[in-house]
């Protein structure tokens, strides 16, 4: 019988704090390369508050034609501007994820909370899960690369499987160490959703005390499932479409390109190849000719006094700065969140 006291193995020395935490590193990864796997998408382990909340909101859309009104589609229009423009591609992506700019307290929470009111979760897991996107781009680890779990994957179906609580603690502390015990955040972290589902009865309200039930549910139809519905797909499209079809450039090392139609639906965030390129900047079109509508809103923060070193030095020639701004970014949110 084997695993006599002689044949254990006992170490020479205790390892050093420096290899427990190349240690605790390799196991991070390792734990959230298998979270963000396409294998965990298994009928036994889809996450079914998100999955039908989803399904919910697009399924609404087929009743939009039933509540039309001119009101409900102001409204949808609108939102979406107020919620994707100005919560996700200001709120979550340039400012949250990228540091892209600073804000004034008033802006901050008025964009974070546009931001929550798109339906796209909580403030700390979307800015985390973006962090690993531009760390792992188009390779193993990547939570929603085309060329990883195919296309259908990288647009929607990453979104469906469960993840543990374990895993959201690694990705707050690998990606959002700076972030996560900010009291803003946690407020975020924890109202998110009442924020969405406040605005949804909010609609219904004024919609009914203005003209009756009818007008009540065609704000909630248009300015919720229409709104949300369009506005997610056109945040997905730059997971999926702009790391397939498009131009570059830039010689990134992963394969993000930039698409003119998803610049156009997604207030800029089309010309992902210029971002991938260079992450930290404000402004997404680098080109005349690429308009990016979220830019025109942050220099109105700017001209108002309400954002403040912006990002806006536009780069030469092709080469990309990925990989040192990633390098660059880790030091500075670690020391960001040791301070
Ligand atoms: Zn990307
Ligand atoms: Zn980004």
């Amino acid at each position: 019988m084997s695993g006599t006291i002689s044949t254990l193995a006992v170490p020479d020395r205790l390892p050093t704090a420096s290899e427990l935490k190349k240690q605790q590193t390799v196991a991070d990864n390792e734990a959230l390369i298998q979270a963000f796997h396409r294998d965990q998408l298994r009928w036994n382990n889809v996450d079914w508050v998100v999955t039908l909340f989803l399904i919910g909101v697009h399924l609404g859309c087929f009743a939009a034609p039933f509540f039309f009104s001119w009101t409900g589609l102001i409204v949808c229009v609108v939102m979406h501007w107020v919620t994707c423009s100005i919560g996700i591609c200001l709120g979550y992506h340039r400012y949250l994820a990228h540091k892209a700019m600073k804000l004034r307290a008033p802006a901050e929470f008025g964009v974070l909370l546009c931001g929550c009111l798109s339906g796209e979760g909580s403030p700390l897991t979307w800015a985390a899960t973006h962090r690993l996107h531009h760390q792992k781009s188009d390779q193993n680890g990547d939570p929603h690369s085309p060329y990883i779990g195919g296309p259908w994957w990288s647009h929607i179906l990453w979104l469906f499987p469960k993840r543990s609580t374990e895993s959201t603690r690694i990705m707050f502390r690998r990606y959002v160490p700076e972030l996560v015990d900010r009291p803003l955040m946690q407020f975020f972290e924890k109202t998110f959703a009442i924020w969405l589902w406040a605005g949804g009865l909010a609609l219904l309200a004024t919609g009914w005390a203005l003209d009756g039930w009818r007008m009540g549910v065609s704000l909630v139809v248009w300015g919720m499932c229409v709104r949300m519905t369009a506005a997610y797909h056109s945040t997905w499209f730059v997971n999926s479409a702009t790391h397939l079809w498009g131009y570059r450039n830039y010689d990134t090392r992963d394969h993000s390109r930039n698409l003119w139609w998803v610049a156009i639906l997604a207030y800029g965030e089309g010309w992902h190849n210029n971002h991938h390129a260079h992450p930290s900047l404000a402004p997404a079109g680098h080109k005349w000719w690429e308009v990016d509508i979220t830019w025109w809103s942050i220099r109105l923060l700017r001209a108002i006094g309400q954002a403040y070193d912006v990002k806006d030095r536009l780069p030469q020639g092709r080469r990309a700065d990925d990989v040192k701004e990633q390098q660059e970014f880790e030091q500075t949110i670690l020391r960001d969140s040791a301070a």
